[in-house]
């Protein structure tokens, strides 16, 4: 066989395709495991802190699901809320529209002039 005769082209020109069809789907797998087993490592840890705060009652990761009263006064602080500063907007909490005490995301009360974001 001739390399000039077309069937023999095809057949040159299927196997490149095949084999850069190969290449390709190694590299992307490749990148694909190691996306995988990054976002895991990442992942894990911050899903372990938002169970365990959220279980506790008590930290920054965790989820507040109730509705909140100000420890000083007692009116309930809105679900919907405005931030007052970075770590309300970070981490929770709100400042009581009546009293203007501020609380965290679980109602305790955070002391006023308190830099800890
Ligand atoms: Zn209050």
């Amino acid at each position: 066989m001739r390399c000039s005769e077309p069937g023999h082209r095809a057949l040159v020109r299927a196997g490149l395709v095949a084999e850069l069809g190969t290449l390709a789907t190694t590299v992307v797998s490749t990148v694909h495991i190691v996306l995988i087993v990054v976002s895991a490592l990442i992942a894990c840890p911050a899903i372990f802190l938002v169970i365990r705060d959220t279980r506790r009652g008590t930290g920054k990761w965790g989820i507040s699901f109730r509705g909140r009263l100000c420890p000083t006064c007692g009116t309930p602080l809105p679900l919907i809320r405005r931030p007052a500063n970075e770590r309300q907007r970070l981490w929770g909490g709100g400042t009581c529209k009546k009293c203007g005490t501020e609380v965290d995301k679980w109602g305790v009360v955070v002391p006023a002039g308190s830099e800890d974001v």
